[in-house]
């Protein structure tokens, strides 16, 4: 049986988690990278992983890594400095940085530079936290590709992963060239736009996630739209492996060994 690991999931937001892991592992999912948004999903995630550190047969058996950082679109101003905090805090429990980056895709917060200049100022003082204790970064970027990518270049990080990318192709060249990952989810099925991007980018530096739980919607021939759980990392190796023209289990393979070298473990 093919074994993954899901890079990308919001595990804070999942419902009946137990079951969903439960069910998860005995699809085949053997870890989860579980990456947080803001204060109160660090909270809860740290508690998960740690439980699962603790006894995996609270998670069925499969392993959970940690994010720690606060989410572009989920800033609260009054928060975060506690939250900076509470990432040096337990940066021993945090494997990587993340989820963490600049997102101008609402309309209200293209129209307020103060707005963005607190994204960006987030978002470094992360990275710098990132670079201080050299853990990998999971990058979220929409509408700012580039100026995004140019920060995490300034930074000189040693390992990045530009999430979901679906961003121009000659800012993904960038980012090849620079070493860093980009990973994909179920939505590489059915969206051109990681379809686009995840095609030019050599399987090396891709990574595989579903960042659940997101409702995809999926076309009915497809059979329709569904709420993603890590299991569904599946449905992202099958698109991978059906885009690439890869058999799935090669295509596993080296998706895997991506995942362990990026998470570091
Ligand atoms: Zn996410």
């Amino acid at each position: 049986m093919i074994q993954l690991i899901d890079t990308h999931a919001h595990l804070d937001h999942v419902v009946n988690l137990d079951e969903v892991l439960a069910e998860s592992a005995k699809a085949g999912v053997s870890a989860v990278l579980a990456v947080s948004t803001d204060l109160k999903a660090m909270k809860r995630n740290l508690e998960i992983a740690s439980l699962a550190k603790g006894s995996l047969a609270m998670t069925a058996g499969l392993e959970i890594y940690l994010g720690l950082g606060v989410h572009p679109g989920d800033i609260k101003t009054e928060e975060l400095e506690d939250s900076y905090a509470f990432i040096e805090e337990n940066i021993g429990e945090a494997d990587v940085i993340g989820e963490i980056g600049l997102d101008f895709s609402y309309k209200w917060i293209r129209k307020d530079e103060d707005k963005k200049n607190e994204q960006r100022e987030v978002f470094r003082r992360q990275l710098a936290i990132a670079k201080k204790f050299d853990k990998p970064v999971v990058v979220h970027t929409r509408w700012t590709w580039r100026e995004c990518f140019e920060i995490v270049r300034e930074f000189d990080m040693k390992k990045a992963n530009f999430h979901w990318y679906s961003g121009p192709v000659d800012i993904l060249e960038e980012i090849i060239k620079s070493g860093y990952y980009v990973s994909s989810g179920p939505a590489l099925a059915f969206s051109p736009q990681s379809r686009e991007a995840i095609s030019q980018a050599p399987i090396e530096q891709t990574l595989i996630e579903t960042d659940s739980p997101v409702y995809f919607n999926y076309p009915e021939e497809m059979g329709g739209g569904f709420k993603s759980t890590p299991k569904d990392v599946f449905r992202s190796l099958d698109a991978y492996a059906k885009l690439k023209g890869l058999p799935s289990e090669k295509a596993a393979e080296t998706l895997n060994k991506n995942a362990k070298d990026f998470i570091g473990i």
